[in-house]
């Protein structure tokens, strides 16, 4: 068996994280492949080492000393080193850290040496061999990244190796620039990784159990998925759900390699295991729900517009021609409607108003802004009765409107949107429907 393992910047903060890592690594010979991200937060209000670096860099832009803050850096992970009984010169990557940067090395660059060195310093610890990020992982030169270059070179480069730790979060452009992912994009490297020694499981340790059903800043403890499809993920994650980079899907997904979501803290518990497609019944009709809020609905009427050949098509083009994407749109027979990100929609909206007015002379536009979306998600609906009736009576029982109700095609989710301000009774109420509560003998 072979296994990747990714662990998060809160898993690798200090040295008692890092002892706790070694030791769940160290506990399985299959865990050979080891992808850290840069040291997270040790407690409520601390800093981010990657956030620290954006800062250095930002000082530099401006013509200010960095020096403070790669000190502030520095000593990170000097206490971390010292903590374990490394002694690994530190001062030197500095030196060379500020030189490059100082030679225009960029932002990308900067960013990378949290996750570099404490890659350095967990292969030091772990007694594994480091493959710098750089060396194996490739963009192309407009900043996309290369799958299939990174697959041919990464899998030579650790062909006969038996434990390794390859940072996350970065890699290399043609051009010879460091360039990273978005944020949180170690997972995505964790992903690629897995994918290219075609691992047998990518394991995602991090400060959470798993997956949760719901948002716990809005459902007290809710419960932990147990499987989860990509598919189900996706659309969770799209609507707010996060864990995981939403682009670590798609390396291991091509694979069929399962993910599985632990917690560092937590190494007895199973976790949440994401997986192409499962035998497994889930335990509730639904796996998840999630929701996001600053949606603007714009409502077009007009009679006869059914029978209007390319209407639907010209209104659309208005929202490509400025450039925005669309995130509903159920319509009627003389109406249809499109939700859009308001903070995308407030910047074109008159031109969008009188594009559309342009284009299809509608009889009535109507706005309305402040809604949310909430997506009730589960591969288990697709064979289960009156889930939308369901959906329907448990909002009815809390007197809240639905604006909107969207089934996808697929039967795996359903969209509502409501009032921003019915937003966390809503998915209270759907949770409460859908997660019995166990106490209560169900
Ligand atoms: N350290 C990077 C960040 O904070 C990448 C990661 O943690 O995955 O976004």
């Amino acid at each position: 068996m072979k296994k990747v393992v990714k662990f998060g910047g809160s898993s690798l903060a200090d040295p008692d994280h890092f002892r706790k890592a070694a030791e769940i690594i160290c506990a399985d010979p299959d865990r050979r492949y080891v992808v850290p991200s840069a040291p997270g937060r040790r407690f409520p209000g601390d800093e981010k080492v990657t956030d620290m670096l954006y800062q250095a860099y930002e000082k530099l832009e401006a013509g200010e000393d960095p020096g403070p803050e790669l000190e502030k850096i520095k000593k990170r992970y000097e206490d971390i080193a010292s903590g374990l009984g490394l002694d690994l010169g530190l001062d030197d990557e500095f030196v060379l850290i500020r030189r490059k940067m100082e030679q225009g090395a960029g932002r990308d660059y900067t960013a990378s040496r949290g996750e570099y060195l404490n890659g350095k310093v967990l292969a030091a610890f772990l007694g594994f061999e480091f493959v710098d990020a750089a060396e194996v992982i490739r963009f192309d030169d407009d900043g996309s990244f290369n799958q299939e270059k990174t697959n041919t070179i990464l899998s030579a480069r650790v062909e006969g190796l038996d434990h390794v730790v390859i940072p996350g979060f970065y890699g290399l452009r043609d051009d010879g620039m460091v360039q990273t992912f978005t944020r949180g994009g170690s997972d995505i490297t964790g992903s690629v990784v897995a994918a290219a020694v075609h691992a047998d499981l990518y394991e995602n340790w991090t400060d959470v159990s798993g997956f949760l059903v719901a948002d716990p800043g809005v459902i007290d403890g809710p419960e932990v998925i147990d499987t989860i499809t990509y598919k189900e993920l996706r659309e969770l994650s799209y609507m707010g759900a996060s864990v995981l980079h939403e682009d670590a899907i798609f390396p291991v997904r091509r694979e069929g390699i399962p993910i599985n979501i632990r917690n560092t803290n937590k190494p007895e518990d199973r976790g949440t295991y994401i997986v192409e497609t499962t035998s497994r019944r889930p335990k509730y009709v639904i796996t998840g729900i999630a929701g996001k809020k600053g949606f603007v609905s714009i409502t077009i009427e007009k009679d006869m517009m059914n029978s209007e050949i390319g209407f639907c098509r010209k209104v659309l083009q208005v929202f490509e021609d400025n450039g925005l994407s669309i995130e509903h749109m159920p319509s009627g027979i003389d109406t249809m409607t499109i939700f859009v990100h308001q903070t995308e929609f407030v910047e074109r909206e008159q031109q969008v108003i009188s594009g559309i007015h342009r284009a299809v002379q509608p009889d009535i536009l109507e706005i309305e802004s402040g809604l949310a979306l909430i997506a009730v998600v589960g591969r288990g609906m697709r064979d289960t009765r009156g889930i939308a009736g369901s959906v329907f009576s448990a909002l009815a029982s809390r007197n809240i409107n639905i604006k909107m109700i969207d089934q996808g095609s697929s039967e795996l989710n359903i969209i509502i949107g409501v009032k921003e301000k019915y937003f966390e009774d809503a998915i209270t109420v759907l949770y409460d429907t859908f997660i019995p509560d166990e106490s209560d003998g169900e």
